[in-house]
């Protein structure tokens, strides 16, 4: 990797479960470009992860090109970055084995979002339960004792992550220290982008309803529409309180996001929503409009992108092999030894 100002690693997934939008962009891509001169960052389109749900093979490769193009649009530099695919570093799946030899059924089991997303169904995938083990391999594979590692987490993560802890602690408990125990950090600028039709929901890439969610490709018109049409709040007052006025305070967060202001200031300047939506969608068309350019010139080379995607792999196969195989050893399963060395 190249040289940074700490040797801390920050390690980042994103699910390919849909087209990715405003706030993974803001809260999680953006921070990570601007962080990447600072931090070694390991940035991975998660698309096993996106298999513990009902998917469509063509639809999943799409999104998972088309996410990876996002984020070197978005600035990730693929040479101080290493930007991989989950599933072509195969050392994530060995390690996941073994991290589910190491977790229970039971605290498995008791993860809410397990819970609610299972719904008690007995058809549930059963990747779906042991997933936050296998992103406890995602994060674990990257950093040995002694290490410093950081994830940033939303507050949904929050109890995955101390799964991912108790896991590591246990395993160096157990077998002798081997890995780093992660500390969760605030993604970015820690604002919550709330869905503009619904602004007591976050928005999010799964949505169905997708009026108040803004697509990172979505062309600028629709852009400028949806943000225009969002929900504001029942009094015509500019004033940033997400409690009680939810609508315009994700309006401000949005702008605060994208300008690297503070919503609050940003209240002050404002009469009517009419002008702070106008704003809003000025703003944001002025970041995605030459994210969607760059986008457009990366996807029209898949051939440089596969080509990109493949060095990240090697890259993070370099990191995660070694540790992969002292994890192994220390299990007690044998190393390979090669056929012709006598
Ligand atoms: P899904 O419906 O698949 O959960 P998602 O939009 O929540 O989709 P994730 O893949 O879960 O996206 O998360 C990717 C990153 O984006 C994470 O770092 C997450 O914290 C962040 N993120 C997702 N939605 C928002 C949001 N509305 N505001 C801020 N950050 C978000
Ligand atoms: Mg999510």
């Amino acid at each position: 990797m190249e040289t940074h100002r700490t040797s801390t690693r920050r390690i980042t997934g994103i699910q390919p479960t849909g087209h990715l939008q405003l706030g993974n962009l803001l809260a999680a891509v953006r921070p990570m470009v601007a962080g990447q001169h600072d931090v070694h960052t390991l940035a991975f389109i998660a698309d096993q992860h996106a298999l513990t749900v009902d998917h469509d093979p063509a639809r999943l490769a799409g999104l998972t090109r088309e996410a990876a193009a996002i984020l070197l649009a978005a600035g990730l530099d693929p040479v101080r970055c290493v930007l991989f695919v989950q599933s072509q570093v195969p050392e994530h799946a060995v390690a996941h084995y073994l991290l589910e030899s190491t977790a229970t059924f039971g605290e498995s089991r008791r993860m809410i979002q397990f819970r609610e997303k299972a719904g008690g169904q007995e058809s549930v995938r059963l990747s779906l339960l042991t997933y936050p083990v296998l992103m406890a391999a995602d994060i674990l594979l990257y950093a040995g004792v002694g290490q410093d590692v950081e994830v940033p987490v939303g507050e949904d993560q929050g109890q995955h992550l101390e799964l991912v802890r108790a896991l590591g602690r246990r395993f160096n408990r157990r077998y002798g220290l081997t890995f780093a125990l992660p500390r969760g950090v605030q993604p970015g600028s820690g604002a919550r982008i709330m869905d503009l039709a619904e602004p007591g929901r976050k928005m999010e890439k799964t949505n169905p309803a997708t009026a108040g969610v803004v697509f990172v490709l979505d062309p600028p018109d629709v852009v400028r529409r949806k943000i225009l049409r969002a929900v504001t709040d029942g009094d015509r007052v500019v004033a940033y309180d997400p409690v009680t006025r939810p609508g315009v305070s994700n309006l401000l967060d949005i702008l605060g996001c994208v300008l690297g202001r503070s919503a609050t200031g940003l209240a002050g300047e404002y009469q009517t929503y009419a002008r702070l939506k106008a704003d809003v969608a000025d703003a944001v068309v002025a970041v995605l409009e030459p994210l969607q350019r760059r986008f457009a010139d990366i996807s029209g080379d898949p051939a440089e992108l596969a080509r990109v995607l493949a060095a990240g792999s090697e890259r993070a196969t370099a990191l995660a092999g070694p540790m992969l195989a002292v994890a192994q050893q220390r299990m007690g399963l044998l190393p390979v030894a090669h056929a012709d060395a006598r």
